[in-house]
C-alpha cells in the first residue's frame, strides 16, 4: 500500500505547508529592506519564544554550531566547566569543551536518568573553580528531561553560568530563560520549530554577555558579539540563511496565531502522556521511567527485539518513520518523536506502526492500546509550569 510518509523522528520533523511555501518565494537580498523586515518580525517572536529581553541570534549552522558558539564565546582556554554526561548530547558538550581546551568535570549518570540539582550543587560546592554548567534540557538520545528550573537556582546561587542545549525542547516544553535564570539558551531549526536543518539560535543573559566581554573567541565564524551588533540592525554578521529565516518567521507566525506558547506546550505535554500510555498498553516499557521529555518517547525494546529492525519494518509497512536508539542503545531502544507539526492523529499512526511491527506480540497486547492512548490524551490535564 502507498501510505504517506509521516516523519516522527526527533529531528528533522515535518514541515507545515505554510512554511514550505514561504521558503519557496524568490530570493531576496540579506542586506536590503525586505529582509530587514523579516528579521525585525522574527526577533520579536524569538524573544517571546525564549522568554527573554535579550536578542536571540540566528546562526547559519546546525544546532551543534550554537553549542560550539556558546562554549567558544563564554569560556577561555584552560577554564573549568561541569558537563552532564547522561547521553549522546551530553557527551557532545564534553567533546566541544575539550576541543576548545577547557578542563571538563563530568557528572555522569546512566543513560535514561536525569541529572538532579542537588548533584550539581554538590560538585559546585566541592570545586569553586567551575565557571559554568553545560547541560541538555532534553537529552534526545534517552528521552529524559533534566530539571533545568531547579538546576538554574543552583547555578545562580553559586554564580556560575548555566548553558542549556534546548535543541529538542525550545517550542516544546517551557524554559523561560529570564524567569528561570538560564545564561545561554540555544536551539536548532529542525525540531520543535518545524523548519529544515541549517539554522541555529542562541541567546545570552546579561551575566553571560559580561563574561563574553572577557573572552576572545577562538573561532572566527561564531562571534556572538559581532552577531549581536548585526542583529540590532536586523542583519547577520555573514550572509544570512535567508530562506530558513523566512521559514522560521512563518513557523513562528503559525505558533503565535494559534494560541501561542500555552497551547503549544499543552499539545506536546498531552502527546507525551498519550504516547507513553499507548506504549505501556501494548506491553512495552518507556526507557525514561521518570523525568521524561515532552518531545519524544523513548521505548525500551524487549529481549530479542532489535530497535533498528523494528524501525525499518515500521517504515516499510506504514510509512511512519521513527528513530532507533543511538550509539550503545542503537538496538535496545526506539524513539517516537512528537515535536513540531504533529497532532494526536500522527501519534495514533505512530503507535500503530510500532505495534504492528513487533515480531511477537507481548502477552498483555490487545488493540485497546489505541483507545487507552486517546483517553490519556484527553485526560492529560494542564501542563506543569516548571516542565516536569
Ligand atoms: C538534535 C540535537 C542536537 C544536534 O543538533 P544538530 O542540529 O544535529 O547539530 C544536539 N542536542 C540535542 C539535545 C539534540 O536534540
Amino acid at each position: 500500500m502507498q501510505n504517506h510518509l509521516r516523519l516522527l523522528t526527533p529531528g528533522p520533523t515535518a514541515i507545515p505547508d505554510r512554511v514550505r511555501l514561504a521558503m519557496a518565494m524568490p530570493m531576496i537580498h540579506h542586506r536590503k529592506p525586505e529582509f530587514k523586515a523579516v528579521m525585525e518580525e522574527s526577533r520579536a517572536y524569538l524573544k517571546q519564544l525564549f522568554g527573554t529581553q535579550q536578542e536571540v541570534l540566528p546562526l547559519a549552522s546546525s544546532g551543534t554550531g550554537a553549542m560550539t558558539a556558546a562554549v567558544t564565546n563564554l569560556f577561555a582556554r584552560g577554564e573549568k566547566i561541569l558537563a552532564a554526561q547522561a547521553g549522546k548530547f551530553g557527551e557532545r558538550w564534553i567533546n566541544i569543551a575539550k576541543t576548545q581546551g577547557l578542563e571538563v568535570v563530568e557528572l555522569a549518570k546512566p543513560w535514561g536518568q536525569a541529572v538532579y540539582a542537588a548533584e550539581i550543587e554538590e560538585m559546585l560546592r566541592k570545586d569553586p573553580d567551575i565557571k559554568g554548567v553545560c547541560i541538555q534540557i532534553c537529552e534526545t538520545s534517552t528521552g529524559v528531561m533534566h530539571p533545568i528550573c531547579e538546576i538554574a537556582k543552583v547555578t545562580q546561587k553559586y554564580g556560575v553560568l548555566l548553558v542549556a542545549d534546548g535543541i529538542s525542547s525550545v517550542g516544546i516544553s517551557p524554559a523561560p530563560m529570564d524567569e528561570w535564570g538560564i545564561d545561554a539558551l540555544l536551539t536548532g531549526s529542525q525540531k520543535g520549530l518545524m523548519v529544515p536543518a541549517g539554522l541555529s539560535l542562541i541567546a545570552l543573559s546579561e551575566k553571560a554577555w559580561k563574561k563574553a566581554e572577557t573572552v576572545e573567541p577562538s573561532c572566527f565564524y561564531f562571534n556572538l558579539k559581532a552577531e549581536r551588533k548585526n542583529v540590532l540592525k536586523n542583519q547577520t554578521n555573514f550572509s544570512s540563511p535567508v530562506s530558513l529565516i523566512i521559514g522560521l518567521r512563518e513557523a513562528l507566525s503559525m505558533i503565535f496565531e494559534n494560541g501561542g506558547l500555552e497551547s503549544l506546550y499543552q499539545k506536546h505535554y498531552a502527546l507525551a502522556q498519550m504516547t507513553r500510555a499507548g506504549i505501556k498498553a501494548m506491553g512495552l516499557e518507556p526507557f525514561a521511567k521518570t523525568d521524561y521529555a515532552w518531545g519524544l518517547t523513548s521505548v525500551a525494546m524487549p529481549e530479542g527485539v532489535s530497535g533498528s529492525e523494528l524501525v525499518s519494518l515500521a517504515a516499510k509497512k506504514t510509512g511512519v518513520v521513527i528513530a532507533a536508539g543511538q550509539d550503545p542503545m542503537k538496538d535496545a531502544m526506539i524513539r517516537l518523536a512528537h515535536m513540531g507539526h504533529v497532532d494526536f492523529g500522527d501519534m495514533l499512526a505512530g503507535l500503530y506502526a510500532v505495534a504492528s511491527s513487533l515480531p511477537h506480540k507481548p502477552a498483555a497486547f490487545s488493540d485497546a492500546y489505541l483507545s487507552i492512548a486517546m483517553q490519556a490524551y484527553e485526560n492529560a490535564g494542564a501542563y506543569p509550569k516548571n516542565a516536569l
